[in-house]
């Protein structure tokens, strides 16, 4: 298909979905604003995964933790040593400075050699209070799960949870990139959901490939196309510090392969030494067998950001309708920002559109829909197509008669006619 990265990006800044942070002062490096409808199209990501992953089972609960958490928390975790860095290299020639493992051996930009590659801490940090000094020394998290792994006993003994259940999270984490993009797939400031999965290491069950197959499922259920979705096992030389063994689910973007989500087996790294830096029992007692255990985990951890730039990537459509072209987002209904949109085929028949604002308000509050009455049929009809409204719903002479409605269909443009009393329960089916 005729798509690139620079369709994608004028596309969602055009429509109200994506804009670059800053813009009236020239934008701000690596940040972007969410705009009316990518805040939809973030909201309903992040409500689908939070309602498969703690929803629709009784083994996993959810948690949201503070963003600004004590400098002890990352020590203890590694962030603050040697572990969590990249290697920065800087060009002899241009002085641009480039993640190691992703420039290799010469300056993607002037072909220039790189000078000698060297560890580059990716905390963010600032100081709280009104002193400047290392006592007030703060970082910004840099991934959701360690507010998971400090509040698990609170957590296992306030929800009465046993081996194995999950704690799940959804939350903004930040890392000092040293090459963020393209666009949104590498942020400094971005969102992710994890779960972290605690269990007994006696359990024999293959925790690791569980989660990857249930993960991977889910972005199909969701409407990913499931061909340009793989999973990317880790050698061991590219595993982060934590991690025992390691798989990301990759997706393929305009550039090519890039992750998606990263499921790792993280062991005790976390719990145990959480344990010896803060003196706590980490483990989880129970009181049927009177045994304390050190839990092993299993961590999905998803970008929210990501997932948005990949359903809007894998939704983009264009073809020719009746020698005109026709652009659209064909997201599945679930993952659409606005869900309906209700159009009068007449603007100046006062009976029409009075039956037409009454559709929408009988359907409004239930899911985000839209009332457009400007223009022809075809403009809506097109308006509708490029911000991926799935269905849409006119108003026309007939409905004044019957009290029905013609529903149609954002990708095969099929129409169907519908009384207005089963728009509510037809539509709760498709949502
Ligand atoms: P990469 O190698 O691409 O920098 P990572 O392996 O460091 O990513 P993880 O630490 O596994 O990423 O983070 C889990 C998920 O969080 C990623 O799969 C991605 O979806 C998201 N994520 C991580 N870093 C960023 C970022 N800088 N901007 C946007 N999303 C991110």
């Amino acid at each position: 298909m005729d798509m690139n990265l620079e369709t994608i990006i004028s596309l969602a800044k055009h429509r109200g979905f994506i804009f670059p942070s800053s813009e009236i002062y020239g934008g701000f490096k690596s940040s972007y604003d969410y705009g009316p409808l990518g805040v939809e199209l973030k909201n309903n990501i992040k409500r689908l995964w939070w309602r498969e992953m703690v929803y629709k089972r009784d083994d996993v609960v959810g948690l949201d933790a503070a963003i600004m958490m004590s400098s002890k928390v990352w020590e203890a975790s590694g962030h603050t040593s040697a572990g969590f860095a990249d290697l920065l290299a800087e060009c002899k020639s241009c002085h641009k400075r480039w993640r190691k493992d992703h420039a290799g051996e010469a300056c993607p930009d002037c072909g220039g050699q790189l000078g000698e590659a060297k560890k580059f801490n990716l905390l963010v940090s600032t100081h709280l209070g009104p002193v400047e000094d290392d006592s007030s020394l703060a970082y910004l998290r840099p991934e959701t799960a360690q507010g998971i792994f400090v509040n698990f006993s609170s957590v296992a003994q306030s929800s009465r949870k046993k081996l194995p259940f999950g704690i799940a999270q959804i939350g903004k984490a930040f890392r000092n990139e040293i090459t963020p993009g393209p666009f949104t797939f590498r942020m400094r400031e971005f969102e992710q959901m994890e779960m972290q999965w605690f269990y007994d290491p006696k359990d024999d069950t293959e925790w690791f490939e569980y989660w990857k197959k249930q993960r991977m499922s889910w972005y199909e259920t969701i409407g990913i196309s499931i061909d340009k979705l793989k999973f990317h096992p880790h050698a061991k030389d590219e595993l982060a510090h934590y991690a025992k063994s390691a798989a990301d689910i990759e997706y393929e973007y305009p550039w090519g392969w890039g992750e998606l989500e990263g499921i790792h087996n993280r062991g005790d790294w976390d719990l145990s030494n959480h344990a010896k830096y803060s003196g706590q029992d980490m483990r989880i007692f129970d009181e049927e067998t009177k045994e304390s255990t050190m839990p092993h985990v299993i961590e999905t951890s998803g970008g929210v950001d990501r997932c948005s730039l990949v359903a809007l990537i894998d939704a983009y459509r264009k073809e020719e309708v009746k020698g005109e072209e026709r652009v659209f987002f064909s997201f599945n209904p679930k993952v659409a920002p606005v869900k309906i949109a209700i159009l009068p085929l007449v603007k100046n028949k006062e009976d029409v559109v009075a039956k037409a604002r009454g559709v929408a308000e009988s359907l409004r509050g239930r899911w985000l829909i839209q009332y457009d009455e400007a223009g022809t049929v075809g403009r809506r009809y097109r308006r509708q197509d490029e911000i991926g409204t799935p269905f849409c719903v006119t108003i026309d002479f007939d409905t004044l008669q019957d009290n029905a409605v013609t529903i149609r269909m954002r990708d095969t443009m099929e129409q169907i006619r519908k009384p207005i009393s089963e728009l509510i329960s037809y539509f709760s089916e498709q949502f």
